[in-house]
């Protein structure tokens, strides 16, 4: 007998969404969640200037009208605390806690071939089996400190910013060091800067970031979206990113140059990373046509920042804009303008150790209160491998994903029958409007277990071949693009050992869902069947 249809890993948007969606169509599920709250993201990321990149009305959810019309955001991209409240309200309105076990953490999950279940165990000791198991576990879940010498020394507090204190953090007065200058980093940036004596922050790689531009919604504007809600869902949903997005069609290359600056001007001045690199068909294909967009960038560095030599060491160099996740802020550049923020090359001379009183780099030592690292998260694998999944034949998941990961169509692997993942290795998840993608996944395991069912077939799992071919058309659209070619978290480079694989899909979110409809109008095609392939 086995307990439940599916069980889910994690309750951020994926896991709430999953737990609607498959008792809707009937099945039992339960998700467990590790944290004391539901919101994954955006319950642990609580630091000041935590928001979202990609505009409200976009990342929120599509699948229910009523909840698109009732909600109204405050901003084009509100901060953490609203769209946990939103999240919270998601859950309230479509009675979601009986299904969620706050305060679990999935340890380890084993296909058991004979009774074709999951048997699924939990930090509380308790477990329980399923048909389905599905990880809703997020790529951007597992937190990355890195490995400082010394730091546990370090006498004053450090934080990371995906764990933040729920009390919040004081910082008036205090000298702060802010390691790590990613998204994360340039949002938390100006808020620590504000109050802090001294802000410190430790650059080893400088970011392009563009303006946010974030303002209140308007009410017209609002009672606009609002009104053509659905046809513009669709859009969305056919749309290379998960957000319309309105470009030239032509290559940035064969505009004449004044053209590029004045539409180039018009979308820094508009704010948004997407329409930004959307504006020209080349910005992400061909370096020659990525360098007008990056010096177009460092121009605006140079004339927001006031200390030439500052200016030239925020400016990035040596990888395409795009490559490494586009940044969003107001007021981070010219908060190096503040006579209480200093910006710490640490590429020239790197941190060689914490002291109980600071940081010391190989030329120079900072007295710190404390210390700040918005150092990034173990992307993609991280919350699959810190749990022990084993598959067929108890094979390790950290095993069969050993040179890298791999899936077909980020949905599945090969060797783990009726295991499910959302926003998986080798789909477009993390290039895309992330919110979009999930309730795609969401709906196409939904709509896979109800046909299993319908058809009376006990288990699925990809068929090694079509999960090599997949992953042989990610690799070759991603070579054909300018993606894969920076160190970054897209490509495992942050996390020292990883294999450097880029496994994301960046053909577009469009194409990629009709790819997924048509695996599945076809039986499922590419996955076998109790075995058969
Ligand atoms: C600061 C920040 C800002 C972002 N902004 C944007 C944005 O503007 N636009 C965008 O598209 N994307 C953004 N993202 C990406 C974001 O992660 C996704 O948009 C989305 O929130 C992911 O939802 P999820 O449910 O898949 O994963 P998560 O929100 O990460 O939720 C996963 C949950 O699973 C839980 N969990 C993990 N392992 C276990 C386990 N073993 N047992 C039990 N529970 C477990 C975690 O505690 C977590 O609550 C941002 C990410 C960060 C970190």
């Amino acid at each position: 007998m086995v307990d439940l249809d599916v069980v889910v890993v994690g309750a951020g948007f994926s896991g709430i969404y999953a737990v609607h969606a498959f008792r809707s169509a009937g099945l039992t599920v339960k998700a467990f969640e590790a944290g004391d709250g539901i919101g994954g993201t955006w319950f642990w990321n609580s630091y000041p200037g935590a928001r979202c990149d990609v505009e409200s009305k976009d990342y929120s959810y599509s699948f229910s009208p009523e909840l698109e019309q009732e909600w109204s955001w405050s901003e084009r991209y509100p901060a953490q605390p609203e769209i946990l409240r939103y999240l919270n309200h998601v859950a309230d309105k479509f009675d979601l806690w009986p299904l969620i076990q706050l305060n679990t953490r999935v340890t380890g999950a084993s296909w058991d071939a004979d009774a074709a279940a999951w048997t699924v165990t939990t930090s509380d000791g308790a477990s329980v089996t399923a048909r389905y198991f599905v990880s809703a576990a997020g790529c951007l879940s597992e937190f990355n400190v890195p490995n400082l010498p010394g730091l546990d020394s370090f006498e004053g507090p450090w934080y990371h910013t995906s764990r933040w204190p729920k009390e919040g953090v004081d910082f008036t007065g205090k000298r702060v060091g802010l390691v790590g200058t990613g998204s994360t980093g340039i949002q938390v940036a100006p808020e620590i800067a504000a109050v802090a004596e001294h802000l410190y922050v430790f650059q080893r790689t400088a970011n392009f970031a563009v303006p946010n531009r974030n303002r209140p919604w308007r009410q017209a504007e609002e009672t606009e979206f609002k009104a053509r809600y659905r046809e513009y869902r669709e859009e969305a949903r056919q749309s290379f990113l998960g957000v319309p997005i309105t470009g030239t069609g032509r290559p940035v290359l064969a505009e004449p140059p004044e053209d590029v600056q004045r539409l180039f001007t018009q979308r820094w001045q508009a704010g948004g990373g997407m329409p930004f690199l959307g504006a020209y068909t080349d910005l992400l294909v061909s370096q020659e046509a990525n360098d007008v967009v990056a010096e177009f960038m460092r121009d605006r560095i140079r004339e927001t920042v006031t200390d030439p030599e500052v200016a030239e060491l925020l400016c990035p160099r040596g990888y395409p804009v795009g490559a490494k996740r586009l940044c969003q802020s107001d007021d981070y550049y010219a908060m190096f303008n503040r006579p209480n923020v200093s910006l710490v090359d640490i590429r020239s001379a790197p941190i060689e150790s914490v002291y109980p009183g600071g940081v010391k780099t190989t030329t120079d030592s900072y007295d710190l209160d404390a210390l700040v690292f918005a150092t990034g998260f173990d992307a993609l694998t991280g919350a699959l491998f810190a749990m022990d999944i084993r598959g067929a034949g108890g094979l390790p998941l950290r095993t069969a994903w050993e040179t890298g990961a791999s899936a077909y169509l980020g949905v599945g692997t090969a060797g783990f029958p009726n295991m499910f993942m959302i926003t998986g290795p080798g789909s477009p998840a993390v290039f895309s409007n992330v919110v979009l993608s999930i309730e795609q996944h969401v709906e196409w395991v939904r709509d896979c277990i109800i046909w299993l069912r319908a058809q009376g077939h006990a288990t699925i799992e990809p068929t090694s071949s079509a999960q090599d071919e997949w992953m042989a058309h990610v690799s070759e659209v991603a070579n054909a693009t300018l993606f894969p070619k920076a160190d970054s978290w897209y490509v495992g480079a942050n996390i020292p050992g990883k294999p450097r694989v880029f496994t994301s899909y960046v053909g577009g979110c469009g194409p990629y869902r009709a790819k997924c409809d048509e695996v599945a109008a076809a039986g499922y095609a590419g996955f076998a069947l109790d075995g058969l392939t």
